[in-house]
C-alpha cells in the first residue's frame, strides 16, 4: 500500500492561532509527544519570525532524531539563512520555502508580475537547496492560482530541486471536487512531477479541509499537512486526528499507510488543549468529550448487544480510555517519577523535584490521583517562566449579602513578602484585584475557563485564562483542588508570562 506522508504544522501554522503561542518548553513536549504519535515530518517553526521561534527549532532539531524537522522560509536570502542555521543540529532538515503566486496576492501583496514571481520562487529553492537536500516549495494561494500558472510555477521549481511540493489552500475556498481537479491538472500537466512528491495544505474556513485534503489524496497527493485538534489561523487546518482516522477507518476505501499511532491521539489532543488553552468543542470527531458518548436509549440498547451498531471504531483505538487511579498518598518517589516517564514526560532534577512537592500536596487533597493529574501537575512545572512573582496564600470571605472579599500575601523577586486586600464582585474578581494592587500590573480578564480534569467531587479544577495587559494578551493556567486557588494561580501564571514577555533583552 502507498504510504501517506504525515506533516504536522501545529508548532507552525497551529501556534499562529490568536492565542496560542507556547514557550520554548511547551512547544519542546509537543514535539516529543508528536515524535511518539509517529508524524513523519514536524514543522517546527517559522525561524525568522522571532528570536524564540528560531530558538524552538534549533532546540526540536537537538532533540529528534527520527522525524524530519522542517523550518519555514520565505522566498528570501535571509528567511532560508535563518531556517538552515536553526536546523543546522537536525538530522533529517527541510527547509519550506513560499512565495504566493494567485492573482490577488500578485497584485496587492507582492505588487510582482508572474514572471518575477517565477523567478523568484526558482531563486528561493535554489539557494535552500545549498543547505539541505530535502526542499519543500509551496505556492502560496494555490487553490486560487490559475491552472496553468501554478503547473508553470511547480514546474520551474520541480526542476529547481523541490523535493515536495505543496499546495495550499490558505484561505480556506476551496471545495472538494473542485481540489482534486487542481492536483489531477498537476498531474496532467506538469512533466517533472513524478519527481517531487506532491503535498497539500488545507484550510478550513468553510468547514472542508479535512474533505479537500482526503479529495487530493484520492487524486494522488502524498502527503498531508494538518495540525493536532485541527489548530491553526482563523477557523484552523485539516485536523490530524480526523484525517488519520478517516484514513485508518476507510482503509477499504483509501487504501493507503499512515504510520501514526492513533492510540496517541487522544493524549497529544489533551496535551496541546492545555499548552495552548484551546479546548476542543464536546462533539469535535474523534478528540470530543461526547466523540464516543451514546445518550439516546435507541443507541444504547443497541450498543449493548453489539458496539458495532453504532460505532465505527473503538474508543480504545484513538487512545480513549477509562481515567485510570494510579498513585495514592503512599506511593513514592519512585513509582512517581516511572508513572511520569510512562506517560512520556523526561523533568529535570529541580523540576521533578516541584513536580513531586505539588504530588504530596495533592495527595493529600485528593484520595485518588489519575493520569490526568499527573499530567496537569507536570505541565504546571514545565511552564519555564521564572516566577517573578509567587503566590504565598491567600483567604477570601464572600457570601449573599457580603462584600467579597480578598486578601493575598505574594513574595517579589527580591524575596520579599507583600500583603494587601481588595473587594470585588465576587471572590474571584477580589482576589484579582488583589493581585493587582500586589504586584501594580493592570489587567483585564479578557477570557477565563474552568473545568475539571477528572470525574468526581474531589477533582482538580483547571482554570484558564487571557488577560489584556497593555493591549497584548497572556495566557495564564492554574490547577488546584480548590477553583479559588487555580484562578489566582492562573492569574499569577499570567502576570509572570507577561513580565517574562516584556523583559528587556539586550
Ligand atoms: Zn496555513
Amino acid at each position: 500500500m502507498d504510504e501517506i506522508i504525515v506533516f504536522d504544522t501545529t508548532l507552525r501554522d497551529g501556534e499562529q492561532s490568536p492565542g496560542a503561542s507556547m514557550n520554548t518548553a511547551e512547544k519542546l513536549e509537543v514535539a516529543r509527544a508528536l515524535d511518539l504519535l509517529g508524524v513523519d515530518v514536524i514543522e517546527a517553526g517559522f525561524p525568522i519570525s522571532s528570536p524564540d521561534d528560531w530558538n524552538a527549532v534549533n532546540e526540536i532539531a537537538k532533540m529528534l532524531t527520527r522525524p524530519v524537522i522542517c523550518g519555514l522560509a520565505r522566498c528570501t536570502k535571509k528567511d532560508i539563512e535563518a531556517a538552515a542555521s536553526a536546523l543546522e543540529p537536525a538530522k533529517k532538515p527541510r527547509i519550506h520555502t513560499f512565495l504566493a503566486t494567485s492573482e490577488i496576492h500578485r497584485k496587492y501583496k507582492l505588487e510582482k508580475a508572474k514572471d518575477e514571481i517565477v523567478k523568484l520562487s526558482i531563486e528561493g529553492v535554489t539557494f535552500a537547496k545549498t543547505f539541505t537536500d530535502d526542499v519543500q516549495f509551496s505556492p502560496e494561494d494555490a487553490a486560487r492560482t490559475e491552472l496553468d500558472f501554478l503547473c508553470e510555477v511547480v514546474q520551474a521549481t520541480i526542476a529547481a530541486g523541490a523535493t515536495t511540493i505543496n499546495i495550499p489552500d490558505t484561505v480556506g475556498y476551496s471545495v472538494p471536487s473542485r481540489f482534486r481537479v487542481v492536483i489531477e491538472t498537476l498531474f496532467e500537466k506538469v512533466p517533472n512531477i513524478d519527481k517531487a512528491v506532491l503535498a497539500i495544505h488545507c484550510h478550513n474556513d468553510l468547514g472542508l479541509a479535512v474533505a479537500n485534503s482526503l479529495a487530493a489524496v484520492e487524486a494522488g497527493a502524498r502527503q498531508i499537512e494538518c495540525t493536532i485538534n485541527g489548530l491553526g489561523e482563523r477557523a484552523g487546518n485539516c485536523s490530524l486526528e480526523e484525517v488519520v482516522m478517516a484514513l485508518r477507518v476507510r482503509g477499504d476505501h483509501f487504501a493507503k499507510r499512515v504510520n501514526v499511532d492513533t492510540t496517541r491521539l487522544v493524549p497529544i489532543s489533551r496535551l496541546v488543549e492545555r499548552v495552548t488553552g484551546i479546548h476542543v468543542q464536546r462533539n469535535k470527531a474523534i478528540v470530543g468529550a461526547n466523540a464516543f458518548a451514546h445518550e439516546a436509549g435507541i443507541h444504547q440498547h443497541g450498543m449493548l448487544k453489539d458496539a458495532s451498531t453504532y460505532e465505527i471504531m473503538k474508543p480504545e483505538d484513538v487512545g480513549l480510555t477509562a481515567s485510570r487511579l494510579v498513585l495514592g498518598k503512599h506511593s513514592g518517589r519512585h513509582a512517581f517519577k516511572q508513572r511520569l516517564e510512562e506517560l512520556g514526560y523526561t523533568l529535570d532534577d529541580d523540576q521533578f523535584e516541584r513536580a513531586f512537592g505539588y504530588f504530596k500536596v495533592l495527595a493529600d487533597r485528593k484520595k485518588e490521583i489519575f493520569d490526568e493529574d499527573l499530567e496537569a501537575l507536570v505541565e504546571d512545572e514545565i511552564k519555564d517562566v521564572p516566577e517573578t512573582w509567587e503566590l504565598l496564600n491567600f483567604h477570601t470571605s464572600s457570601g449573599s449579602g457580603t462584600i467579597p472579599t480578598a486578601t493575598v500575601r505574594m513574595m517579589n523577586a527580591d524575596g520579599e513578602a507583600v500583603t494587601d486586600a481588595a473587594c470585588g464582585d465576587g471572590p474571584v474578581d477580589a482576589i484579582y484585584n488583589t493581585i493587582e494592587r500586589v504586584t501594580g500590573i493592570s489587567a483585564r480578564l479578557t477570557d477565563y475557563e474552568i473545568r475539571a480534569i477528572t470525574a468526581g467531587k474531589d477533582a482538580q479544577g483547571e482554570v484558564s485564562l487571557a488577560l489584556d495587559i497593555d493591549g497584548r494578551i497572556v495566557r495564564g493556567r492554574g490547577v488546584s483542588t480548590d477553583i479559588l486557588e487555580a484562578s489566582a494561580k492562573a492569574f499569577v501564571n499570567a502576570i509572570n508570562i507577561h513580565l517574562f514577555q516584556a523583559r528587556p533583552t539586550q
